[in-house]
């Protein structure tokens, strides 16, 4: 029968009537199959015993709520060796035996449950059709086997936080399927341990610097082989070095203090050698100040709008802007200023300590410096000369470093100068760091040694740990030395790390995962349940 198909019956049941009624539809469904299997000893049986009457609700139809009215039957077992002499006919994958719910209408429910939450998820449900309550979802969800968990060869673990951070759990993630196998309602060693042991087979175990991971790896999969995760051991990394940038950074300010007064005699600003760029000609200057009005009417004008509730897509239309640049508007206190201007490396640069060294003796005149650097190779015009002589006049360079463009850096964003990579760092990021390198010879011997393991990160050269642990201890780094203590004590799983291309990168992306699924849960949610909408997420 072609309605039987268009509901997805087992086979052998039949649509016998449909009725519309007030708040839905009722199907009633016959089952005709002259024969059913006992469950016991799934011998077939056509000996009916009884009819019985289910009810069952199912998925909605066409928006309405829909019932299912079926007439089954209950058979008798002959099966003389059987314990069961009557039995219920079976639906198969309609629904469980006494379930009063298709298993299509189940399965929405969990699925809506695991994406939403509670309420969130009853209202959802309501607007589809599907009439539930909190508490059936809730159960849905709480009912879902707990199979997700299959043997682990590789683990990631790693530490999370719930209940606004002062309760931890820890999460467990299969780094071959990239899939988080279980979640633990803490992050003590022995309840890690306990969860290892029951995974006899996990042969690596990639983990953060916290001991209690650690313990529970060496005590519970002695054989597994232990990695650092290389995320972690570079954060480490950064916070010594963010140390040691703190007590430079005290040390230069405390020795240019003492300089300032032969500096600032005239009240000019100073720049570095490297900021020394030629003067911006007037009529630049005028279109650069046009061109920061024009935003800034602009910016007014957006502001105005958003107070007056447009979104930024509204905006980004009426002005003929970008919704992206409205965004980092609205999202900005401040009226924003363009990013400075980069300065362009230029021929002039090479000659520029010798120019400003003349400059200093008293020499003036544009076209005697042209031909001093002329003869000494310089290929750029007299014009670019006389255009950084305006500057000199204007303000002071220093040939040295500047010192204090070294104040605008607090030592958490300075870190970052030394620990990324020098190809990701722009020109003025460049100059920034040179300007640091400068001031302080110390600074220079721990930029070199970040970098260098930093370089062992990158590329994986774990064989290098031991020297560059050496070269650690004898230098006169404190910060450092106290790292590469850390270092020793877990050097094995260290070096792993550096090695191995495994690492917990995915592990802090499920953590993310985790977050987001928390977070529509409004906190309220216990453990159990973040566990299971977690490992049943999609
Ligand atoms: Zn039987």
């Amino acid at each position: 029968m072609k309605e039987a198909a268009l509901l997805a019956l087992s086979e052998g049941m039949e649509i016998d009537q449909i009725q519309i009624t007030e708040t839905g539809l009722v199907v009633s469904v016959i089952s005709t199959h002259p024969q059913s299997c006992c469950p016991l000893c799934s011998q077939p049986s056509s000996h009916i015993h009884s009819h019985y009457h289910r009810s069952l609700k199912d998925a909605p139809c066409v928006g309405r709520q829909l019932q299912l009215s079926l007439t089954v039957r209950k058979f008798f077992c002959r099966n003389p060796d059987c314990s069961r002499k009557v039995f219920t006919e079976r639906l198969k994958r309609l629904a469980e035996p006494w379930a009063r719910m298709t298993t299509r209408l189940r399965e929405q429910i969990t699925s809506i449950g695991l994406a939403t939450c509670g309420k969130g998820g009853v209202r959802l449900a309501n607007r589809l059709g599907i009439e539930t309550s909190r508490n059936t979802t809730l159960r849905r969800m709480m009912d879902m086997p707990d199979d997700a968990r299959g043997s682990v060869v590789y683990l990631g673990i790693d530490d999370f936080s719930f209940q606004r951070g002062y309760r931890f759990g820890t999460i467990l993630v299969d780094l071959e399927s990239h899939r988080p196998i279980d979640l633990l309602p803490d992050r003590q060693a022995e309840t890690a341990a306990a969860w290892m042991r029951d995974n006899p087979e996990i042969q690596v175990v990639s983990r953060d610097r916290a001991s209690a991971y650690a313990s529970a790896a060496s005590e519970a999969a002695p054989l597994a082989i232990q990695v650092a995760d290389r995320f972690h051991v570079s954060k480490n990394l950064t916070e010594a070095t963010q140390l040691l940038l703190a007590r430079c950074q005290a040390e230069i300010a405390a020795a240019s203090k003492m300089e300032e007064p032969a500096q600032n005699e005239s009240g000019q600003p100073m720049i570095s050698i490297e900021e020394w760029r030629p003067k911006e000609p007037a009529h630049v200057k005028q279109r650069r100040l046009t061109r920061r009005a024009g935003r800034e009417a602009r910016y007014e004008q957006a502001m105005e709008r958003h107070s007056q509730g447009l979104s930024a897509k509204e905006i980004a239309g009426q002005l003929g802007m970008s919704q992206r640049t409205v965004q980092t508007w609205l999202a900005a206190e401040t009226f924003p200023e363009a990013k400075k201007r980069r300065k362009k490396r230029s021929d002039f640069d090479l000659f520029a300590p010798y120019v400003l060294k003349r400059w200093q003796e008293g020499e003036r005149n544009g076209l005697t410096l042209w031909r001093e650097i002329h003869k000494q190779g310089y290929i750029g015009s007299e014009r670019t000369v006389y255009r950084h002589i305006e500057t000199l006049k204007q303000a002071s360079v220093q040939a040295a470093f500047n010192p204090h463009r070294l104040h605008t850096f607090t030592a958490s964003t300075a870190v970052w100068l030394f620990v990324r990579d020098k190809k990701s760092l722009d020109e003025i990021e460049q100059e920034d760091l040179a300007t640091f390198c400068q001031a302080s010879p110390t600074l220079k011997r721990t930029y070199d040694l970040v970098q260098d393991f930093m370089q062992m990160v990158r590329k994986r050269e774990g064989y290098r740990l031991d020297a560059w642990l050496e070269r650690v201890s004898s230098s006169d780094l404190a910060e450092l030395q106290q790292f590469a203590t850390g270092v020793e004590k877990d050097k094995a799983a260290v070096k792993a790390g550096l090695t191995w291309s495994i690492n917990n990168g995915q592990v802090e992306g499920q953590v993310t995962k985790l977050k987001l699924i928390k977070r529509s849960m409004y906190g309220r949610a216990g453990f159990p349940l973040l566990r299971q909408r977690v490992l049943h997420a999609v």
